[in-house]
């Protein structure tokens, strides 16, 4: 089960074991997944319910419900500023591990290098591999990079961005005590942290500014305090 895909599905397209797969999930399965006739996938309908589901022409064919107890509570997209190296990497695999849902790589007004398409290949490689090691139901998506603009239209009732600096709330008490099936995305900034312009802009967006705590943390230690204090939030 561990290394399987997953879409998301609108309930109204299952009927009787059988998902009718819209043009769009048939692309995302066949030409950005891969996957052929036959193969598996996990169905969900982001209401906590899963199934295993087999690609089946333009259908996916329900092959049992899935009962899912590795898997966080909630589901956490992070926008992860791409740090300078290879940071990344150990970025997605800590991540992977503590539950994350989707990573979003973004450019930031303080990290312009646009990676390479073949890092995006080894982050969904990477994030794979710790999904197996951790029995994971299910492998987090890591989308391409995108510019930090564009990430701030991603809706959520819950987003908040992480800024290390200034009097802000923490985000354990903004995270504390939201239970299952709700959708959180946090935002971590790059080396050189964010701007005051694009924390500006992601408050007028709906996001929250939260502090991580007393210590300035590096880029690629952030994401992974965001993460672990969610699971501490929610799961225990
Ligand atoms: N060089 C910056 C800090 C950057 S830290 C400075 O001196 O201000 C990199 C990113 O990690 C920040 O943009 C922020 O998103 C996150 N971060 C680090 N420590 C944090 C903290 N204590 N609280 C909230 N966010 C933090």
């Amino acid at each position: 089960m561990s290394q399987l895909q997953r879409i998301a599905i609108a309930p109204s397209q299952l009927q009787q074991g059988q998902i009718a797969l819209t043009k769009e999930q048939q692309h995302y399965l066949t030409r950005v997944l891969r996957l052929r006739e036959g193969d598996r996938f996990i169905a969900m309908d982001g209401k906590g319910k899963w199934w295993l589901t087999q690609l089946a022409g333009e259908q996916g064919q329900v092959l049992e419900p899935l009962i899912v107890e590795t898997e966080l509570p909630v589901a956490v997209t992070l926008l992860i500023a791409l740090p300078k190296g290879n940071g990344f990497d150990e970025v997605v695999r800590c991540c992977t591990e503590l539950g994350v849902t989707n990573i979003v790589p973004v450019l930031s007004d303080r990290t312009l290098l646009q990676p390479s398409p073949q890092k995006l290949e080894r982050w969904q490689r990477i994030a794979a591999e710790a999904a197996e090691q951790s029995e994971r139901a299910f492998v987090p998506t890591i989308l391409e990079p995108v510019a930090f603009s564009s990430s701030l239209k991603l809706t959520s009732s819950h987003k908040y961005i992480c800024e290390a600096r200034g009097n802000f709330p923490h985000l354990m008490s903004k995270v504390e005590g939201l239970t299952n099936d709700k959708e959180i995305i946090i935002a971590t900034g790059p080396e050189g942290g964010w701007t005051q312009q694009e924390v500006d802009n992601a408050i007028a967006s709906g996001f929250q500014a939260v502090s991580l705590g007393r210590r300035i943390l590096r880029a690629v230690t952030a994401p992974v305090v965001a993460l672990s204090l969610v699971s501490a939030a929610c799961e225990v």
